[in-house]
């Protein structure tokens, strides 16, 4: 079954009673046993029929063994990371989600679990942070803010050689553009409240692994810490996959417009896209990506408020999250990036004047409407 069949018939896609095409919201906490141990279900923490149909479905968009479904994508990160215990080592990937990052920094370190931060595009540097404790490699391809692409299957291939597992965020690519448990990854994760959902109105958050063992401890750790997705956000979140491909080929064709639009832009100093024939890591984006992503980073000219540029916007909207069908503009120094200190985030070549673009399905001509708008704003 083809990627886009299976978006709409794949996993569970309908009731198994009624034969009704949409699945039930079931809103049970148990299930009666007719016999003792003869049932399918028997609590929702457990198992939930509609909760089941988004996770089998996962599992089949990302050729996994077993898909789980949490109440957030921070839920799926710590449920992950509770695989590992005090004294064992995990490298980190140096441009990860804040709020990744906050839970190491801030909780995961008082359990005892200590973290090496790299840039995972640099193999040698992966390499030499590897100690006898390490256990894991965790990783995001595309990264946030910058875009930076890390090769999937040379970290699945060192990860496999050291016995360690390997982890990838796939938020800001989703499972059409990028499955990286083909290319040897042992656990993929999502933040289902960007594309996966794509509506902006669902928090929501997955994980699919390679093979039965992880898929078994993963489902011991989603029953016991118990933050699961409820039955009805599990049925918002597959109405919302449904129309992924749909919503993917307009999200990837508007990105490479707006990108060909600031790249040629007077006002843009520097844009960060995948797509960027000049950018150092196109060839790896292009062969591990079925496009390129629809998030683009741009600095504007030294001495543009980059302020008064987002809040000129009338169509693009100025907030937080991304992978929504309505565009959404950040500042990442002031916004999502405003908690790491300024020495770090420059460190980091996160500029003050950066701007993150999430690009929607609206009319690319609006978009670039609207961004000539911001443009005038800043150059008056
Ligand atoms: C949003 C996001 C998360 C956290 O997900 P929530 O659903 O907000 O808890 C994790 N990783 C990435 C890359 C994200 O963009």
């Amino acid at each position: 079954m083809k990627f886009e069949t299976a978006l709409i018939h794949g996993g569970v896609s309908e009731d198994q009673t009624t034969g009704a095409t949409s699945v039930p919201i079931y809103m049970a906490s148990t299930f009666r046993q007719h016999e003792i141990g003869q049932n399918k279900y028997e609590y929702s923490r457990t198992g939930n029929p509609t909760r089941g149909a988004v996770e089998a479905l996962i599992a089949q968009l990302e050729h996994g063994t077993a898909g789980f479904a949490f109440a957030s994508g921070s839920a799926a990160i710590n449920t992950v990371f509770s695989l590992f215990s005090a004294g064992d080592h995990i490298i980190v990937g140096n441009d990860v989600y804040g709020g990744t990052f906050r839970l190491i920094d801030s909780v995961l370190k008082r359990f005892g679990m200590t973290f090496t931060v790299v840039d995972t595009r640099d193999l040698n540097a992966v390499n030499d942070a590897i100690q006898p404790t390490t256990k894991a490699i965790y990783l995001e391809t595309p990264t946030n803010p910058l875009l930076h692409i890390t090769d999937i299957q040379a970290i699945a291939d060192l990860a496999q050689a050291h016995h360690l597992t390997s982890i990838i965020d796939n938020t800001f690519a989703s499972p059409y553009v990028q499955r990286p448990l083909e290319l040897g990854i042992d656990i993929v994760l999502h933040s289902a409240s960007k594309y996966l959902g794509g509506h902006s109105d669902v928090i929501a958050g997955l994980v699919v692994t390679k093979d039965a063992d992880l898929a078994d401890r993963i489902g011991y750790l989603q029953n016991a810490i118990g933050s699961i997705l409820a039955p009805q956000e599990s049925w918002l979140l597959q109405r919302g996959i449904k129309t992924l491909a749909l919503r993917m080929r307009a999200h990837l064709s508007n990105a490479e417009t707006i990108f060909n639009y600031l790249k040629q832009h007077p006002a843009v100093a520097k844009v960060y896209y995948p797509g960027d024939p000049d950018n150092p890591d196109y060839a790896v984006a292009k062969k591990q990506m079925h496009g390129f992503g629809a998030m683009i980073s741009f600095e504007l000219q030294p001495g543009l408020d980059p302020k008064a540029f987002v809040e000129h916007l009338q169509v693009i909207t100025l907030a937080e999250s991304l992978g929504a069908l309505e565009s959404l503009i950040e500042i990442p120094a002031l916004m999502t990036h405003g908690a790491i200190p300024r020495d770090i985030r420059l460190q980091n070549g996160i500029k003050d004047e950066l701007i993150r673009l999430s690009v929607g399905v609206e009319a690319s001509e609006d978009l670039i409407a609207d961004l000539d708008r911001g443009f005038a704003s800043v150059q008056a």
